[in-house]
């Protein structure tokens, strides 16, 4: 395929020490070589791969010094692209970064669109569709652990299974079709149907485990949507300055996005939290108050995660009680806090009516039981037992979707094996499920799909 040249800032916009112009393309070490003035006057081209050389960046036309640069050259194929491949590092600052890409623009090479490079590498056979997307989760990635996800997937394990699957259902095909081109051998006919059967299921099976993560996954990926409620006063705004203060804040700031509601990211314990409406709660105190009764029932109809905030020094109220109704089909956690002052609370009463949910007593003021209320979190999450680094997640709504299609047809086929059904029409559906899991690694997919998932991406990736 043949490509033109194209460059990118490829650092996050606003401030940092230095700046990467990347270019990708098979005139990038020529436009490079018009731009970048060496201490010797040597030229890029005549440099060994995979080198870094110091100089300033001259505007071709003027001579006019525009930028003390380092330039990293490296020449195809082992490069991310597979092609020639120039970053030039300049100082950071929106100015300088800026004038770089605009010499290089105006040497020949073509802005990248969102996501380009990384989708040149897919092009160009270096990674599959699944890593191209896993390249954009990284980028994404809210806690250590959602990154852990992404960079085995970038490392193609899911990409693997998916291949081992793949040939199961190849395997089981071949097998059918022989038995379609030798009617006539009963034995062959025989053989087909537990040969068949046996491998349908084993595929069947994989796919449930593998959407199995994908609730997990898609809370690593998005983070747990997390609402405090309570009565005025009883401490929700103490327990969420707790939670962002003891955790790292998760920087979100994805280039070309913007958020219309308020949120904020903390990470505890790998799980990435998502305190939705938090700047609500902050400045009014109380959201039912604020957004009406209407709406933060959806509110909290849409989150993961309820922390419930109950006051231990004052006996339950009506409106205790209905919070509890109100929660009562959801995943939340009881935090009964201020057990520095004197308890007026029915414990027993909270147990009954919280039933098998976990309830954690606090003292936000003196700082106790934060920790037990991280762990509460995390082991209603995590079960306990899940490790994200030894996994196979699926946390991709794509790929999702295509897992759902294939465990459809793959039970059609298993179904219809029981049934009876000629083996040529059980082959439909096992050829049908090859080729849905074929979409996930991208070997299936159309040119449409591909445009619409790479143009996710950031700029300059
Ligand atoms: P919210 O209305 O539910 O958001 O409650 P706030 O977080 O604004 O807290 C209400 C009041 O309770 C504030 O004066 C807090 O300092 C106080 N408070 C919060 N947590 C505790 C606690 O654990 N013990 C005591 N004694 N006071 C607390
Ligand atoms: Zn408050």
């Amino acid at each position: 395929m043949e490509f033109d040249t194209i460059a990118a800032i490829s650092t996050p916009s606003g401030e940092g020490a230095i700046a990467i112009v990347r270019l990708s393309g098979p005139e990038a070490i020529g436009i490079a070589d018009k731009l970048f003035r060496a201490p010797g006057g040597k030229k890029l081209a005549t440099q060994a791969t995979h080198t870094i050389h110091y100089g300033h960046l001259a505007d071709p036309w003027t001579e006019e010094v525009v930028e003390e640069v380092m330039v990293s050259f490296m020449k195809a194929p082992k490069t991310f692209t597979r092609e020639d491949v120039i970053e030039i590092n300049c100082h950071g600052g929106i100015v300088s970064v800026n004038r770089v890409l605009a010499l290089v623009l105006r040497a020949g090479a073509r802005l990248a669109e969102p996501g380009e490079f990384t989708k040149r590498a897919f092009l160009n056979g270096r990674i599959d569709l699944s890593q191209a997307e896993a390249v954009m989760d990284l980028i994404r990635a809210k806690t250590d652990r959602a990154m852990d996800v992404a960079l085995n997937q970038m490392e193609g394990r899911l990409s693997k299974l998916i291949g081992t699957l793949r040939q199961a259902l190849l395997e089981s095909i071949a097998q059918m079709e022989v038995n379609i081109d030798y009617p006539e051998y009963d034995d062959v006919e025989e053989m087909t149907r537990p040969i068949m059967l046996e491998k349908a299921q084993w595929v069947r099976s994989e796919i449930e485990k593998l959407l199995q993560t994908s609730s997990q996954g898609k809370i690593l990926r998005e983070g747990l949507s997390t609402v405090i409620v309570g009565r005025p006063n009883v401490g929700k705004s103490s327990l969420l300055n707790s939670l962002v203060q003891e955790n790292k804040a998760i920087v979100t700031e994805i280039a070309g996005t913007t958020r219309d509601i308020i949120e904020e990211y903390v990470n505890v314990r790998g799980v990435p939290l998502r305190l939705v409406d938090t700047a609500g709660i902050r400045e009014t105190e109380d959201i039912v108050e604020r957004i009406g009764v209407e709406r933060s029932r959806k509110v909290l109809k849409e989150a993961d995660l309820i922390l419930y905030v109950l006051n231990y020094s004052e006996a339950l109220t009506a409106e205790d009680e209905l919070l509890f109704e109100a929660v009562k089909d959801m995943d939340y956690i009881v935090v009964i806090n201020k057990t520095d002052l004197p308890k007026n609370i029915d414990l027993d009463q909270v147990q009954e009516l919280a039933g098998d949910k976990m309830l954690v007593t606090t003292s936000l003021i003196e700082e106790e039981g934060i920790d037990q209320l991280e762990e509460a979190i995390a082991e209603l999450f995590f079960e306990g037992q899940i490790e994200a680094g030894d996994m196979t997640y699926v946390s991709n709504a794509r790929h999702i979707a295509l897992l759902h299609q294939a465990h459809q047809t793959i039970s059609d086929a298993i179904e219809a094996a029981d049934m009876d059904v000629p083996v040529d029409m059980i082959q439909i559906d096992v050829t049908r499920t090859w080729e849905i899991l074929g979409e996930i690694i991208g070997d299936t997919a159309d040119d449409g799909l591909l445009n619409q998932l790479f143009s996710q991406f950031c700029l300059g990736k």
